[in-house]
Order: structure tokens, then C-alpha cells, then sequence
């Protein structure tokens, strides 16, 4: 069995959209700041996916600036809102210790630049609360950015209180909705949110292609500078046919949210009860203030870079929280910051299923997960000495 369980890493593109790009590319090659009619063609196109993009998100369109995926739209945001606070005088940022690096790494460079950052911690069950970003607020606070949704252990954030919180003191609110748009409710007007960051391949888009929604009213000096385009907030042609694929796989989310997320809590709920029952492993996150698909565990007494090796000779595709992937050995700042410790960090695992998962995958997913895991401590020096008593269990 063939099973693709990383779908928060990327997902597959929808046929539609496909269709769409392809169409776009032979029939209007135009650019759209072209005054002929080629170009006016691209302009009209490009001006009904923003339309429809806005609408998905209860925004206007001129609300929306289109960039080249999530990091590019986190960076545009932070450093944005960076820059226009330092004009005020206001150099203090709160964020959490869980974003996403795109986020996380756009502060550390901010922090070199002589701005303060209050990196709020995150409970136990993977969630932040509205009360904590009030008590973090300071008169010289210019942005609050907080995840929507954990990219990781799949936890949802209070994102309207935040908002609310955020609004009556007056400070931006940015979120990274990357892992949230297509798959949860969103409505950046009900939510109190000023700006929200989202990519087109985590929903079934072409990779390569986002957008950054920033509230009407709110200048920002662009990222990157150059032509006019994007109402003079991110130049560059736009990337049409990515930007119609992404309006047509967000359409299709939207229009299929329901009944997915319908199939997918129980399927989800299955696989957690499922992997529950291995000794000595434990649920990351919340239970149920999660994402339809998303879960992740830590096993103790095993790699994770090894249970995924293992799990892919065996058709299944995951991902793993440990960053070995990314030539580090730390493990997941996501994970130490839930209060897992180093060893057990280690031992994760992160599946993240999908609209086309089915139960009998998840039956497979179950077996197999728990057979590898069983192998692999009974090769594992560590399970030895938790077995023999030399070395505490950490997970009951
Ligand atoms: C994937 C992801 C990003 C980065 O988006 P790209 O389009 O790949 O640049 C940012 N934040 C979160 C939460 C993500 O899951």
C-alpha cells in the first residue's frame, strides 16, 4: 500500500487547478501591466481570482497582495510591521515560541536590529491563550503574530480572541494562516486580524504561490522593491497562472471544507486512538483543538529519522518533527516547546492526513506504524535500559 500522509508538508495540486494554470499559460500570456489588449486580457483574469481569493476570506481585494508563498508573506508582515512601529517609537514584538522558522527566524533578524521580542511559551496541549498575549502587551508594542494553526502538532490557536485582544489595544495582529486557509473557517473581518499570511500548496495549489492579506489603510514598505504592481506593495509580474490555480483550489476547499472535515475527525480520531495504545507514546497537542488531519506523536526509545526511513520501505509517506532532516540535530523547537524533552522529542512522528486518506489506510497506517515501532526499539539501546530500569520512562 502506497499512503501520502504529509499533507501538512504539501499537498497534492487539484486536476482543476492544473487545468486552470495550463489554460492561463496558453491563452493569456499577457502581462497585466501591459496596456494592450493582451495585457488588459491578464489584467481581468488576474482581478477575478483576487475577487475571488477576498471572498473566501471575508476581504476586500484590494486587501490581498499576492507573493511567492507563506515565508515570503510572514517576512513581508513582520518586517513590515517592524519598520512602521520603529517609525512610532515601537520596537516590542510578542510572538509565540512555536511559529513557523519563516516567522521565528524573521525575528531573530529583527532582534539584531535592536527590536525587543517577548516569545510567548505554549502550554503543555500545544495552545496560547488570548489572557497571555494581553499580559505580554507593553505601551511600546507594535505587532502581535501568533500561527493559526500549528504546522507540527496541528493545535489551533484562540485567533479571534487574539484578534480582539489585539484590536482594543491597538496593535497589528498578523497570523500565519498557512496551515488554517482551506481547511478551517476563516474571516479575517469576524476575526479581528490585520494581516494573515497564506500559501496555495498546503490547499491543494500550485507550490510557489501566497498571499498576504493586509487590512485597508495599512502601509507597509514592500519587501521587494521595483515595479508598480501589487498597488505598489510587491513588485514583480505576478505569476498568473499559479494565482488563478490557487483562486480555484481555494474555491474547491472552501466547497468541500465541510464534508472533509466531517470524514477526516473520525478517520484522525481512529489513527490517535490507534497509536494510543503503543506503550509509552503520547499525542502531541490537543486532542481536539486540532487540525482535521494532523498526528503527531513521540515514541519513546526511538529516532524518529529512523521510524521514517523504515515507514517509507513500507509505502508511507511522514515527516517527522526531529529537524535531522534539516542537517541539525536539534530537535523540534515546536516539540521543546510543549515541554517535550530532548530524547523524547526525538522519537516523533507526524502524520498528516488528507481529503483522499480512507479507512482502510488508516487501519495500515496503525499496523505498520506500531510493528515499526516495535522493531525498532528491540534494536534500540536506550529501550534496553528503560526496559532493565537503568533509565527512567519519561512517557508513562
Ligand atoms: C508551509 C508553511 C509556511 C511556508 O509556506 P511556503 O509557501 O512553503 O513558503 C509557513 N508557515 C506555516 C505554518 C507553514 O505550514
Amino acid at each position: 500500500m502506497q499512503i501520502y500522509a504529509d499533507h501538512a508538508a504539501t499537498t497534492k495540486t487539484s486536476p482543476a487547478a492544473i487545468d486552470a494554470m495550463v489554460t492561463t499559460m496558453r491563452e493569456t500570456y499577457g502581462n497585466p501591466s501591459s496596456l494592450h489588449s493582451a495585457g488588459q486580457r491578464a489584467a481581468e483574469l488576474l482581478a477575478d481570482a483576487r475577487a475571488r481569493i477576498a471572498r473566501q476570506l471575508n476581504c476586500e481585494a484590494s486587501e490581498l497582495i499576492f507573493t511567492s508563498g507563506g515565508s515570503e508573506a510572514d517576512n513581508q508582515a513582520l518586517m513590515g510591521a517592524a519598520r512602521r512601529g520603529a517609525a512610532q517609537g515601537k520596537k516590542h514584538i510578542v510572538s509565540t515560541a512555536f511559529e513557523h522558522h519563516a516567522v521565528l527566524h524573521t525575528l531573530r533578524r529583527l532582534e539584531k536590529e535592536g527590536f525587543e521580542i517577548t516569545l510567548l511559551p505554549v502550554y503543555e496541549n500545544g495552545l496560547v491563550t488570548a489572557e497571555q498575549v494581553r499580559a505580554a502587551l507593553r505601551p511600546d508594542t507594535c505587532l502581535v503574530s501568533v500561527m493559526y494553526a500549528n504546522n507540527e502538532i496541528g493545535t489551533i490557536q484562540p485567533i479571534a480572541e487574539i484578534g480582539a485582544v489585539c484590536r482594543e489595544a491597538g496593535v497589528l495582529f498578523h497570523t500565519d494562516a498557512v496551515q488554517a486557509v482551506g481547511h478551517l473557517e476563516v474571516d479575517v473581518k469576524a476575526q479581528n486580524i490585520d494581516m494573515l499570511s497564506l500559501s496555495a500548496h498546503k490547499f491543494h495549489g500550485p507550490k510557489g504561490v501566497g498571499a498576504l492579506y493586509l487590512r485597508k489603510g495599512l502601509r507597509l514598505d514592500p519587501l521587494i522593491e521595483g515595479g508598480a504592481q501589487e498597488r505598489g506593495r510587491r513588485a514583480g509580474t505576478e505569476n498568473l497562472p499559479a494565482i488563478v490555480g490557487m483562486a480555484v483550489a481555494l474555491e474547491e476547499a472552501a466547497a468541500h471544507r465541510a464534508e472533509n472535515t466531517a470524514r477526516l475527525i473520525p478517520l484522525r480520531d481512529k489513527l490517535i486512538a490507534g497509536l494510543s495504545a503503543i506503550p509509552h507514546a503520547a499525542l502531541n497537542g490537543d486532542a481536539v483543538q486540532r487540525l482535521p488531519g494532523n498526528v503527531s506523536f513521540c515514541f519513546e526509545g526511538i529516532e524518529g529519522e529512523s521510524l521514517l526511513l523504515l515507514l517509507d520501505d513500507r509505502g508511507i509517506c511522514a515527516s517527522s518533527g526531529s529537524a535531522c532532516t534539516s542537517g541539525s540535530l536539534d530537535p523540534s523547537h515546536v516539540l521543546l516547546a510543549i515541554g517535550r524533552v530532548h530524547d523524547v522529542a526525538h522519537g516523533s512522528l507526524r502524520l498528516s492526513l488528507g481529503e483522499d486518506t480512507t479507512e482502510e489506510q488508516i487501519d495500515y497506517l496503525i499496523r505498520t506504524v506500531t510493528d515499526t515501532v516495535a522493531y525498532l526499539r528491540s534494536i534500540s539501546p536506550v529501550w534496553r535500559e528503560l526496559q532493565n530500569g537503568t533509565r527512567p520512562y519519561i512517557i508513562q
